[in-house]
């Protein structure tokens, strides 16, 4: 397992000064939203708790010879509406608290979309770039092995997150299949789409970000044409949202990848710069050859834009920099960006925060979209993966707005209102056995 100090140093390489757990975040924005609802406290209660934690101890023969041992993690949190759903992040600091946390956002990410699934997380504490790609696909494969019991495609459906891709997802598959004596694509979702993946899929968290970017400045009087953005993180979630909205007609000002950030008042030509993923070290080409101004990550969240979508790690709004957010919205595209000290600030300071569990649920959407795929054995075009993303979005976005407009409550606590009403009035038709 990780030591401590892998885990604090990777969150102070992010600018990170009061790191708040995520399971701890996580509960703390169940408390508030319950408040708000007429929810049995023995539902909050429960809910409090993920249902399962597997913690596994990985060997791998690295290609020297020597043999390390990885820690890995699948924690399913809720079921009550369909088999648990959640990605698969490979990290250093991934924790079992981490996993827990992420795994309740997975619940309510899905109620929130109404998909019919419950929510799960897991990872290995590992720094792929450490490893050989034979390394990574011997690990992936004994990872599966060891979590193979728990999962399936009616019990829990793994995704990529962070640190994974659809490379790992297909030899997730296979390595599962192989076991079973069968090819089981729907074990797995966000596959390469020759092996029963999705069109769409791997764009699908950035579109979504993008679609409720555009809900969001409308709701708030922004015509896009006049709109100024500011991404953190040029992944794949940060790149596909930001040329999205470029093509829609919004000024995207500034740009960054973990090394540094690049700020142009006049716009960056977000279609010419490859994301992250697709070249590494093309941000910071930009920022050093093109870009007006090269700015810090933290500097980048504290511009006077109209929007800032934090798109890259969680836990960098923070305490630390909330009252120096000149964004007038922030759109969360990464999974828990803000730290509910920080939620609380701008809260008062009138900045609304479009949550994560809301603003990025396009990835785990066509996720959805893909097991229905395998399950017919029928593949949809990606006209057809845009046109019903963007149903679902809307129609989530709806859900939450109705609830923001009766309520009067912030973005956030409405989405877990919409999500927590759905989950608990499931709970309470099941019950609890025995
Ligand atoms: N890892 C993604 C998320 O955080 C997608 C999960 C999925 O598709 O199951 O939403």
């Amino acid at each position: 397992m990780t030591s401590n100090s892998t885990a604090s140093e990777v969150a102070s390489q992010s600018g990170d000064q009061s790191e708040e757990p995520a399971q701890r975040t996580a509960i703390r924005q169940l408390n508030h939203a319950a408040e708000h609802l007429d929810v049995h406290p023995n539902i909050v209660e429960r809910l409090k708790h993920p249902a399962h934690v597997h913690e596994v101890n990985i060997p791998l023969v690295r290609d020297d010879g020597t043999l390390d041992v990885y820690t890995g993690y699948r924690v399913q949190h809720d079921s009550v509406r369909g088999p648990y759903k959640g990605g698969l992040r490979y990290h250093p600091a991934v924790t079992r608290e981490e996993c827990i946390g992420l795994s309740m956002w997975m619940t309510w990410k899905c109620a929130v979309m109404d998909l019919p699934f419950g929510g799960a997380k897991g990872g290995v504490v590992v720094d792929p770039k450490d490893l050989s790609e034979v390394e990574l696909e011997r690990l992936t494969r004994r990872f599966t092995e060891e979590i193979r019991g728990a999962i399936g495609p009616n019990k829990d459906i793994p995704a990529p997150d962070m640190g994974t891709d659809a490379r790992v997802m297909a030899w997730l598959m296979d390595a599962y299949s192989m076991q079973e004596g069968e090819t089981m694509p729907g074990v797995v979702t966000g596959k390469p789409p020759v092996i029963g993946g999705s069109e769409g899929r791997e764009e699908a968290p950035g579109r979504s970000v993008a679609l409720i970017t555009r809900e969001a400045c409308e709701y708030y009087d922004y015509p896009l044409e006049q709109t100024t953005i500011a991404v953190q993180g040029f992944g794949s979630v940060g790149a596909n949202a930001a040329r999205l909205l470029d093509d829609w007609g919004a000024t995207v000002v500034a740009i960054s990848d973990v090394n540094g950030a690049a700020y142009d008042p006049g716009g960056i030509p977000v279609h010419e710069i490859p994301s992250h993923d697709e070249e590494p070290e093309a941000v910071t080409e930009y920022a050093n050859t093109h870009a007006e101004n090269v700015i810090t990550n933290e500097e980048l969240l504290e511009l006077d834009v109209d929007v800032l979508i934090p798109a890259a790690i969680g836990n960098v709004l923070t305490e630390a920099n909330a009252d120096d957010v000149r964004a007038a919205m922030i759109v969360e595209g990464a999974n828990g960006p803000t730290t509910s000290t920080a939620d609380t600030i701008f809260e008062e300071r009138g900045i609304p925060v479009v949550p994560d569990i809301l603003a990025n649920a396009g990835g785990v959407t066509v996720s959805y979209f893909e097991w229905l795929q395998d399950i017919n054995r029928r593949s949809w075009s990606l006209e057809r993966v845009h046109r019903e993303l963007e149903a679902e979005m809307t129609a989530a976005w709806e859900a939450v707005r109705t609830a923001v407009d009766e309520r009067d409550v912030t973005w956030r606590d409405a989405a877990y209102m919409v999500a927590l009403d759905r989950v608990g009035r499931a709970h309470d038709a099941r019950g609890i056995w025995p």
